[in-house]
């Protein structure tokens, strides 16, 4: 097949392998010794030399309903030969309205709008540009400030890294957006290390947004930003109260609540978003990722009526918010995107988290008390093992359990610094946790 040959090629030839830069990579030290994959079906990636690895990731938090979907692979190659592009600007395609409505029915009341983009870097900046468009168009222009927080990811766009709490994914990138502060992060080991689930402790940390409101005056407040759960500092969870306080002082402020719900979207946590998970509901949500489980590139935004409706009032023939995609609502990835919301629908898939989160969250927590593991966090079918540092060496120490998992014990898994995070896709059972949690705590003994 064609495949098999592009792999033969890639593998057969290693210094061939310069030309792609590869994103968020350490490019010289993999082309050493390559990691690649071949195929997937399910929850098995096969490798390109003949190994079946399980998949502990989701991809990359975004195969949900595991790979290789028959019915995804079907409308996706219907929608191609039947046609492959069509504009959205002043134009239009029956898919992205179909899908619309669909995403509109499984979105909290009452975030029925949809912005469609490319990736969750570009919902977010989306979701930002909407908010202080919003402001402007009401007449509250002076809230041009966004809050962001510590160990915050919103992808990699500039309203993202500006945003976001990462400090190497700002570091370089000169002095970003102005007029952005942060809260600080909720991650306390000290406090609330091996939580099961929610952590006890934290919910003061919320009133960094009221202390931060004030300190600039809430009304130059446009809006705050937080993932529900994030994933890509490593697992860092919402304290008991915390989300809920964080609504309370952006409605008391005029303060729009964003949710970056790009990996807890769409079942990763019980439900189809977070916020209806938690019972927290913002103004707006970013998602990407399983919304087409992964297969086409596709992002979107929600936006609450109340938001939309306010674009709405101008002369009828002005475009009211001059932002948008040439691939917005693209024909691919509407195909793939409703396509998956059928699968995820038929295998009741959002409610996976629910129900097998009682047993995840037990076989993590096995691994307490092995070596070097300091703390152990779930919730939904999300969980990260965070291990001490090497001294002045952040990050290898994970770094050699993600190899021997993949290399030797045919096991995929992310590694952020010292931290293992899991994310498989909804569609495991309980033998696959069994086995995740097997190797890695072979992998983690063998890598002290
Ligand atoms: N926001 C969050 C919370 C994410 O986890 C990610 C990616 O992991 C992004 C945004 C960026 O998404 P993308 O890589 O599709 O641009």
């Amino acid at each position: 097949s064609l495949h098999e040959h592009y792999a033969q090629v890639a593998t057969s030839q290693p210094d061939k392998m310069d030309a792609f830069w590869m994103p968020f990579s350490a490019n010289r030290q993999f082309k050493k010794k390559p990691r690649l994959l071949a195929s997937a079906k399910g929850m098995f990636y096969r490798s390109v030399d003949g190994r079946e690895i399980l998949d502990g990731t989701g991809g990359l938090w975004c195969c949900n309903a595991g790979h290789g979907r028959d019915r995804i692979t079907a409308a996706v190659s219907q929608q191609i030969e039947t046609m492959d592009f069509a504009p959205t600007f002043q134009m239009g395609h029956p898919l992205p309205f179909l899908l619309a409505e669909r995403l509109a029915a499984i979105a909290p009341d009452p975030l029925k709008h949809v912005f469609y983009t490319n990736s969750g870097s570009e919902s977010v900046d989306t979701a930002l540009k909407i908010a202080l468009a919003y402001h402007r168009v009401r007449g509250e222009g002076q809230r041009t400030r966004i809050i962001g927080r510590e160990k915050g990811y919103h992808g990699v766009g500039f309203g993202g890294i500006s945003v976001g709490g990462l400090p190497n994914n700002r570091k370089f990138f000169g002095p970003l957006l102005p007029g952005v502060d942060h809260m600080r992060h909720t991650l306390d080991i000290a406090r609330n290390g091996f939580s099961k689930g929610l952590p006890e402790h934290g919910i003061e940390l919320a009133e960094d947004l009221e202390r931060i409101a004030l300190l600039h005056d809430p009304s130059t407040i446009a809006a705050v930003i937080v993932e529900p759960i994030s994933g890509s500092a490593g697992v860092v969870l919402p304290p008991k109260g915390y989300l809920e306080r964080l609504r309370e002082l952006c409605t008391k402020h005029g303060i729009l609540l964003i949710f970056d719900e790009v990996i807890t979207g769409f079942g990763r946590v019980g439900k189809a978003f977070a916020a209806q998970r938690f019972g927290v509901t913002p103004d707006l949500i970013t998602c990407a990722k399983g919304l087409t489980n992964g297969s086409v590139p596709m992002g979107a935004v929600f936006a609450s009526n109340a938001i939309h409706d306010t674009f709405m009032n101008g002369p009828e023939g002005a475009i009211e918010l001059f932002h948008g995609y040439t691939y917005s609502g693209h024909p691919l990835a509407c195909a793939a995107a409703l396509a998956t919301l059928d699968v995820y629908a038929e295998e009741n898939l959002f409610e996976k988290a629910i129900e097998l989160g009682d047993y995840w969250e037990q076989k993590i927590h096995e691994l307490r008390g092995l070596p070097n593991v300091i703390d152990i966090r779930n919730f939904g079918l999300i969980g990260a093992i965070e291990l001490s540092s090497r001294p002045g060496a952040v990050g290898a120490r994970a770094y050699d359990v993600f190899t021997t998992c993949f290399h030797d014990k045919d096991l995929l898994i992310r590694v952020t610094g010292d931290v293992i995070a899991l994310s498989p896709p909804l569609i495991l059972e309980k033998n696959h946790i069994d086995r995740i949690f097997g190797i890695l705590a072979e992998a983690i003994r063998e890598t002290a």
